[in-house]
């Protein structure tokens, strides 16, 4: 064979292999991220939170956890905004009217499933812990393809017990967090804590005003715990968020409700942290709750095909 030719046939062989590994492992997949720790802060509002100029109330989120990761100030419930659809938002990635009582499960199957099924992992790899026993619906869906299939692992209301048991306090519930965490070193999960929703609605400012300081202290508290634990250091990402804001001062109840399509109520927090995303960044791109999902799912490297949402690629490195 002249030497020109098998010259020719060696590069193709090798063109073939290039094509073949991009195939197999595409280059901008490479994520460090194993595990995703979400964390739900219920019903704040923008205006004492990152919107408030001082950051009074989040002095952990604006000053040791922002520096870290990436901070979003355009970030929306665009859906229905009260709790549970909120939270369905999040961990289905679709936007639905949803009983708020516990009493109707999501209509589509959650990242959770997506992930237990895609990892062949059990159902302890993944975890809903809440403080709102309603949040327990989030685990299942009435999806007939995936109803009742690759369920997670739940801890929502009292003593864990889930619908109908009652709201926990969140001290209790970031408790519970830690014991899961270092007993089944899950791989996802998410976390509820019903402050400062649930002062809110009570119309107590300066109960509410807590349940921001609060929360904001026990996202610091987890952050550290993921720092410090072998299994999640260094490859664990951390997103903070909200289920809804409440309603601006002027609208229907002003900040004890919330639920229509006010600013308040509209404009949310958004921060994650870890070790594929940009550090110190401020994101001013329009992002949504939906967007949540389709983010993490791209970080595993697997498809919610009944999802909408949007990839958020500004926020990685
Ligand atoms: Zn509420
Ligand atoms: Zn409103």
């Amino acid at each position: 064979m002249p030497a020109h030719t098998k010259h020719f046939l060696s590069l193709t062989l090798f063109l073939a292999f290039l094509v073949s590994c991009r195939h197999d492992k595409p280059v901008d997949l490479n994520f460090k991220t194993e595990k995703v720790v979400i964390l739900v802060i219920d019903g704040p509002r923008y205006s004492e939170t990152y919107g408030d100029p001082t950051h009074q109330y989040i002095p952990h989120l604006a000053n040791d956890l922002a520096p870290q990761g990436v901070v979003s100030e355009s970030f929306r419930n665009n859906g229905p905004t009260y709790t549970t659809a909120g939270h369905t938002a999040i961990t289905t990635g679709f936007y639905q009217e949803i009983n708020n009582a516990g009493a109707e499960l999501p209509l589509n199957p959650s990242l959770f499933q997506y992930y237990l099924m895609n990892s062949g992992k059990d159902s302890t790899a993944a975890w809903i812990i809440a403080s709102k026993d309603k949040l327990e619906i989030l685990g299942n869906t009435a999806h007939a393809d995936w109803e009742n299939r690759y369920l997670p692992a739940t801890d929502c209301g009292l003593n864990g017990a889930g619908v109908g048991s009652g709201y926990r306090h969140d001290s209790l519930t970031y408790i519970r967090t830690t014991e899961i965490l270092s007993t089944y070193h899950p791989n996802l999960v998410l976390i509820n804590f019903r402050e400062p929703d649930y002062s809110g609605h009570q119309n107590n400012w300066t109960n509410y005003l807590q349940g921001i300081i609060d929360t904001d202290t026990y996202a610091w508290k987890l952050w550290n715990f993921l720092q410090a634990d072998p299994y999640y250091t260094g490859t664990t990402s951390l997103f903070i968020t909200n289920d809804h804001g409440r309603h601006l001062d002027g609208v229907s109840s002003g900040f004890s409700g919330h639920g229509d399509d006010c600013e308040g109520c509209r404009h949310i927090n958004f921060f994650a942290a870890g070790p594929d995303f940009k550090q110190n960044f401020v994101s001013t791109t329009q992002h949504e709750l939906t967007d949540i999902p389709a983010t993490i799912a791209y970080m595993f490297e697997f498809r919610m095909a009944t999802a909408d949402g949007e990839i958020m690629h500004d926020l990685f490195k």
